[in-house]
């Protein structure tokens, strides 16, 4: 009944996503961009990292900074990256990587707008769950991607020092976007 779904990373693409769990103290969250072509599923490009505050104990994604970059990618013309931005991810720190009741929550309302998602949870052990989530035509719940391939061919090697070289950049970009709370301080949830 269900096709086959093929999920394939662009591996800078898949490095930054690791790389922003790994450099990040607090629960970093983002989208990339993914091509869909039947049942298969291209991740590529940089991923959108908004700026977000984040304290340990919470995984939100931040609509208020989701909203803001629809504006602006609206006001730039470029609205069709809005369409392309349909793998949601985010990093559970140290703590274990299947969806959480707020992540569950989250993908609820994320499906409101949009047939499809692809959620991906990552987090400092190199563990990663991802699923595929349909809305419309109807509500599939998810479809559990055990495994990932790449648009080239990469060995572990190639990966290991591709994460090296792109390491620095990923510890700006999070020093830039992500406003570590204070878990006291915010624990209102
Ligand atoms: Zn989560």
């Amino acid at each position: 009944m269900l096709q086959e779904v093929k999920i394939i990373f662009e591996p800078k693409t898949f490095v930054d996503i690791i790389l922003a769990a790994l450099v990040c103290d607090v629960e970093i969250s983002g989208l990339a961009k993914v091509e869909k072509s039947g049942s298969q599923y291209v991740i590529y490009d940089e991923p959108i990292i908004f700026k977000q505050a984040c304290c340990i104990s919470r995984t939100t994604f931040d609509e208020t900074a989701y909203m803001l970059w629809q504006e602006k990618m609206v006001i730039d013309g470029t609205h069709e990256e809005i369409q392309k931005a349909r793998l949601w991810w985010h990093s559970h720190v140290w703590a274990p990587v299947g969806f959480s009741d707020r992540d569950e929550n989250t993908l609820d309302l994320m499906g409101q707008d949009f047939d499809w998602w692809l959620a991906l949870v990552v987090n400092k052990r190199y563990q990663a769950y991802m699923e595929l989530r349909e809305y419309k035509p109807r509500i599939l719940s998810g479809v559990i991607i055990q495994e990932y391939e790449f648009t080239q061919n990469i060995s572990r090697g190639d990966l290991k020092k591709l994460l090296e070289e792109r390491r620095g950049r990923m510890e700006l970009i999070v020093k830039e976007k992500v406003n570590v709370l204070d878990p006291v301080a915010d624990d209102d949830d």
